[in-house]
């Protein structure tokens, strides 16, 4: 078997080993695991009221969860002795003999309005970063425009998740482009409520209901590693003033889209005024975090798989396919410095 082959099968299967071993062991280590002093945080993105909603394809399925699975989701961490908090509650000490969890939801979609009658019965509390500039003008998401007309027209995938990530290098306007380019003006209107951005009305709603905090996700979901001083600048005040006009204060967090984020988005997120920032680096947070890590958070992707056969994992402080690939990259540049 050639070099190739035995990596494309390291790859592959890697991955999935992981989590079966994890499966098999998570459960015995948690047992003498402490849990206490961690602050685990997840984000979502959609939801959907129902699995029929989700046969649509209105929206990019990936990490997006029906109402049941969010809320099986809570149960899970209220029955393992987790407590819910919001980026507000991150300015008051926290109890070092707690374990803690906060939900958020990224980019803004009108289907998060679901979430609240859950976070009621419960009485807990979540976090939504709003890109403000889909809000305003009313705009589908650029990932989910690709997903719908890639789909319809019968693409793997494969091609669809490589055509999104091949964007993601992209400044917003050329994004813009490409997608009018390949898919005409109205592919920029929604289809549904399931794929519409909340409008102004129901974002000032949302704020005003007592378990929500709102935060900022840029004017453009711009990428930010991808812009200048200045630009990076103007995406965050865009934002931050959209917000503010709606609902008559300025968020105190921030969530990078996709995650990304340097020294330069760092230094202005904290010259913004800007108190905590979320990126996705799927690691637990360990309490008290200390200054600087609380302009770059970690955060794990919420999994669409059941939350009782998969939670332990996040409990544990990792998941299968990043602890994978960072062994393996761990692995290739010692052998490299061999
Ligand atoms: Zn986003």
């Amino acid at each position: 078997m050639d070099t190739n082959r035995i990596k494309e099968l390291v790859n592959s299967h890697g991955p999935l080993v992981v989590e079966k071993i994890g499966r098999l062991l998570n459960p015995f280590f948690l047992n003498f695991k402490n849990e206490k002093n961690r602050l685990l945080v997840f984000y979502f993105h959609g939801l959907y009221a129902s699995e029929r909603e989700k046969k649509l394809n209105h929206i990019d399925p990936q990490n997006n969860m029906t109402l049941n699975q969010f809320e099986d989701f809570i149960k899970y961490f209220l029955k393992n002795n987790y407590k819910f908090i919001c980026p507000e509650d991150m300015n008051n000490d926290l109890d070092s003999s707690q374990q803690y969890v906060m939900i958020t939801f990224d980019d803004g979609y009108f289907n998060n309005l679901l979430s609240c009658e859950i976070l009621e019965k419960y009485k807990i509390s979540a976090a939504y970063f709003l890109t403000t500039g889909n809000i305003s003008e009313n705009k589908s998401y650029w990932w989910d425009i690709i997903f719908k007309y890639r789909s319809k027209q019968g693409n793997s995938l494969e091609n669809i998740r490589s055509e999104q990530i091949s964007l993601k290098s992209l400044k917003h306007q050329n994004i813009v482009d490409y997608i009018v380019r390949n898919f005409g003006i109205s592919s920029l209107n929604p289809w549904s409520d399931i794929d519409r951005p909340l409008n102004e009305n129901e974002v000032k709603l949302l704020a005003k209901h007592p378990y929500t905090s709102i935060g900022n996700h840029t004017h453009n979901h711009s990428i930010l590693t991808n812009y200048s001083r200045d630009e990076i600048v103007e995406e965050l005040r865009r934002s931050n003033k959209s917000i503010f006009d709606m609902i008559g204060k300025y968020p105190i967090s921030i969530a990078y889209p996709n995650g990304n984020f340097n020294d330069l988005v760092i230094s202005i997120a904290k010259e913004e005024g800007f108190q905590y920032a979320f990126s996705i680096q799927h690691k637990a947070n360990q309490l008290p975090v200390d200054n600087d890590n609380l302009i770059s958070l970690n955060r794990f992707m919420a999994s669409t798989d059941k939350i009782n056969d998969y939670g332990s994992f996040y409990r544990m402080g990792y998941v299968p396919n990043y602890l994978f690939y960072s062994i393996k990259d761990r692995l290739t540049s010692f052998i490299k410095r061999k």
